[in-house]
């Protein structure tokens, strides 16, 4: 590699691979879900009506579940669906600790105390045999994260949950379209929770869907999303209009908009081509890096499943190299790559670390993939050239780093 050695990073006094930054980031809307936005103000049905109920139905069509319910966020999908079934005070739920935080503040809501346990290192998912040891007399559920897109290890993780008198939780927010053997994620678990935030493959802005194949989960979970209360309740009083309603239980303000669904009925038609060109992307980072595994570890698609490529982070081999991981991500920058990295760890954070304090859980596992994690940018606005951009940089600062 010396010989491309008068590569110098713009980091360290050289030129940069682009001219113009490339965000880690842009969203992918297009004149269409514009019109149908629009549409849906001049009609004026602006919160939750019948391109809502539209967008319910078409998204568990797609996904093959039985039931669906809109919500405002994944985050808000996850709390009703644990609220739904049952778990509250002296409750435990097991997650893994690379993941989003909502996911875990939800547990807290409900008044359970999570529980985190460590990633396996195929899907990094929860790892099914940390689960197992986790499991006491108190856990009531699991919240599963599919990491990045791809399916974590559910079929050993609901036995463990089945067997444990568990619910299993799906957190789907970066796995919509994602699938494991001949189905799609979305029908394993006893709810699934995707989310349609900005930066996720397909988005209403804010927005989110618990999908099922239990009927009267659905309904609890719809009823506690929407104040407690019951709408159809006039329909049992002969006497009463319309106007009639009745309240349940002290519910939640969590449902979907029809201006939102109206993104989101446009996103769902675009959803194959989205997803093609996100792994239109990864198979070039694929290829095109896969000399440098001496000096980075890349992701990979696991057999019997499709992979969403949300994300695309590769690992450094910080052993090889002379930089550090933020040494990395400042380097890339220079280049004008923007990257993320997702996540730090959950007991990373000041509130959990001051929650759990001596008791901080151990997870080696998670730790590891946090301190060498750099999170390439990936998504259907990227042409072939920004991808040929990004992989010009990561293999200028390969050469530059590496220990020879
Ligand atoms: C984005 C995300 C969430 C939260 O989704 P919202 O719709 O923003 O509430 C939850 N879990 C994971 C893993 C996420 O990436």
């Amino acid at each position: 590699m010396s010989s491309e050695g008068h590569d110098i990073p713009a980091a360290e006094g050289g030129s940069p691979v682009r001219d113009k930054y490339l965000p880690f980031f842009v969203p992918d809307i297009g004149k269409r879900e514009i019109a149908e936005v629009t549409a849906t103000l001049e009609e004026g049905w602006l919160t939750y009506g019948p391109r809502t109920r539209l967008f319910t139905q078409r998204f568990a069509d797609h996904v093959g579940a039985s039931h669906a319910v809109a919500t405002s966020s994944c985050t808000a999908a996850l709390f009703l669906s644990l609220k739904a079934l049952g778990v509250g005070p002296g409750d435990e739920v097991i997650t893994s600790g690379l993941t989003f935080t909502s996911a875990v503040h939800v547990i807290l809501h409900c008044g359970a105390v999570p529980v985190l346990a460590d990633i396996e290192e195929t899907t990094f998912g929860p790892d099914p045999e940390a689960v197992e040891r986790s499991t006491t007399s108190r856990s009531r559920a699991l919240v599963a994260i599919h990491y990045g897109g791809q399916a974590c290890l559910v079929e050993p993780l609901l036995q463990i949950c089945r067997a444990g008198g568990m619910h299993l939780v799906e957190d789907a927010a970066h796995a919509f379209d994602a699938t494991l053997g001949s189905r799609a994620i979305g029908v394993f678990g006893d709810a699934t929770c995707f989310s349609f935030y900005a930066t996720k493959n397909i988005t209403t802005g804010e927005g989110g869907m618990v999908t099922t194949n239990d009927g009267e989960l659905a309904e609890r979970i719809a009823l506690l999303g929407f104040h407690g209360l019951d709408g159809d309740a006039w329909q049992r009083y002969e006497e009463k209009g319309k106007w009639f309603y009745e309240v349940l239980a002290p519910g939640y303000k969590c449902n979907l908009t029809d201006m939102a669904s109206a993104i989101g009925l446009v996103q769902l038609d675009r959803a194959d081509e989205i997803r093609e060109k996100r792994r239109e992307v990864a198979t070039a980072f694929l290829t095109e890096l896969a000399d440098l595994e001496p000096w980075i570890d890349l992701p990979s698609e696991q057999p019997d499943r499709r992979h969403t490529w949300h994300l695309f982070p590769i690992r450094l081999r910080l052993d090889r190299l002379t930089c550090s991981r933020d040494r990395f991500i400042h380097a890339l920058a220079a280049e004008n790559i923007g990257t993320s990295v997702h996540f730090i760890p959950v007991h990373r954070h000041a509130f959990y670390r001051e929650f759990w304090k001596e008791r901080s859980p151990r997870l080696p596992r998670t730790e590891d993939f946090y301190s060498r994690c750099v999170s390439l940018p990936i998504y259907s606005r990227m042409t072939a050239g920004d991808a040929a951009d990004v992989i010009e940089a990561v293999r200028k600062l390969v050469r530059y780093y590496s220990l020879s």
